[in-house]
């Protein structure tokens, strides 16, 4: 047995030698007892990047990613996010906004994102805006000025934290479109602001902006050069190829930006399952969500798309691209205390990572970072723990139990203060290994893309 295991060992490692460069990740992916050190090594690349591509999994801290394992592969399975080859760790804090020396432990959306978007540490429901309101560069709109391609892809609203942080400067993540201003005078364009959310993103004008949030793109500009117009309209006016449905972006052919509005507001869960109970549930497998509208793409045919429409557009360019691909999801229905709908965002949020992987292997110059914005609420416990519980048969044809005990069931569950993963591939990745800070990741991606 053992002399079988190492003679299989040392065919792995003779395999991988031949093919490590474009495949850093295979030897690192449950090939248990394997000694990993020469792959490790080999993973460990320098220099520059042609693109970067940044998987971020709102809420998808260390618990959520084991219970969607378990769930979907078992314990002993693989997602496609556990097969990149460096992983480390990173704190997400976020800080005090009038004591900004002190952190605040638990962030939001808003401030981390803010954080690798740009850099610097700010209060939550900053949408990248210092401590005193003051807006600074995200990593996008530097990559934009230096000729890179960029998307901004999510399964939330698109003016939601995440991909709002990256082409958007306001001091409250509420302003999300002309007629939601109310906690943002100073941005607002009736003052002689830069506008809402919906308004900077697609002045902003990333080449490829796909997700929810219609209802942010049909209000109204009240001042300036679009004064009475939609913000879609702007949009065209700028440009924009404007979608609202799965055919309509399968057909847009990614010779002007595209702007994809799937849905009102976020877009439809994949799953549906049970809801905990103080006594927890009887157990139960997740369903597909026969309630979702069949016209929204699912999250990996936007980020197919995505790539492919980047891709295109670099193929005889110097430089390559930025893009972001956010499984939104996962902390709304850790928010909703709704396991499978948690899960089932999750598996999603991995389907587009494993395309992600693909498009890397053929393109080995593409730094690949997966990571999350902040820990979450959910736990993998014993039967019968306090809290709302509810009880799923996983893939091992075990029953696992999760816990939802930081609001009752009735409000919302909330963030957790943890540090979360953050794994990656590619030139630059060994950044992350270790313990870093949230920040940190601004400078990884930064320096993967030479920008100043
Ligand atoms: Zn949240």
């Amino acid at each position: 047995m053992n002399a079988l295991r190492s003679r299989r060992g040392r065919l792995a490692l003779a395999l991988v030698a031949t093919t490590v460069v474009a495949v850093p990740s295979v030897a690192l992916a449950g090939d248990a007892h394997q000694d990993r050190t020469w792959a490790a090594k080999q993973a460990i690349k320098g220099g520059t990047a042609r693109n970067v591509i940044l998987l971020i999994g709102d809420g998808m801290g260390d618990s959520e990613i084991t219970i969607a394992r378990n769930y979907q592969v078992g314990a002993n399975g693989r997602l496609a996010m556990d097969k990149l080859p460096l992983t480390g760790a990173y704190t997400t804090y976020a800080v005090q906004k009038d004591a900004p020396s002190k952190p605040d432990y638990v962030t939001d959306s808003a401030a981390s994102g803010s954080g690798w978007a740009t850099g610097h540490k700010t209060y939550n429901g900053a949408i990248s805006v210092l401590p005193n309101e003051k807006p600074v560069p995200t990593i996008l709109e530097l990559a934009k000025k230096a000729g890179y391609r960029t998307g901004d892809v999510t399964t939330a609203e698109l003016q939601d934290a995440t991909p709002a942080v990256l082409g958007s400067h306001v001091v409250s993540r509420d302003c999300k479109g002309p007629d939601a201003m109310a906690t943002c005078a100073v941005n607002d364009k009736v003052n002689g602001g830069a506008g809402s959310i919906a308004e900077q993103l697609v002045q902003t004008r990333p080449d490829v902006l796909l997700g929810g949030g219609k209802q942010y793109f049909d209000q109204t500009v009240k001042a300036g050069k679009y004064k009475g117009k939609t913000v879609t309209q702007q949009a065209q006016a700028n440009g924009y190829h404007v979608v609202t449905d799965a055919a309509g972006l399968a057909a847009a052919k990614g010779d002007k930006p595209i702007l994809g509005q799937f849905a009102k507001n976020n877009m439809d869960l994949e799953w549906v399952g049970p809801t905990p109970t103080r006594t927890g549930t009887a157990p139960a497998k997740c369903a597909v969500n026969t309630a979702r509208t069949a016209s929204q793409p699912h999250l990996v045919d936007m980020a197919s798309k995505a790539l492919n429409v980047l891709d295109k557009q670099t193929k005889r360019s110097k430089k390559g691209f930025f893009l972001q691909i956010e499984g939104a999801s996962i902390d709304k229905q850790d928010h909703a205390a709704n396991p499978c709908g948690q899960i089932g965002e999750t598996v999603a949020f991995d389907a587009a990572i494993k395309k992600v992987l693909e498009y890397q292997k053929s393109h080995p110059d593409t730094l690949v970072v997966v990571t999350a914005d902040h820990g979450h609420t959910s736990q993998i416990v014993e039967e019968a723990t306090l809290g709302y519980t509810a009880t799923l048969i996983t893939h091992d044809d075990a029953n696992m139990t999760i816990s939802y005990a930081t609001s009752e069931i009735t409000g919302s569950q909330q963030h957790t203060g943890t540090e979360v993963r953050i794994a990656a591939g590619g030139p630059q990745a060994a950044n992350v290994l270790g313990v870093t800070n949230q920040t940190d990741l601004f400078f990884t991606m930064k320096r993967a893309l030479g920008l100043r």
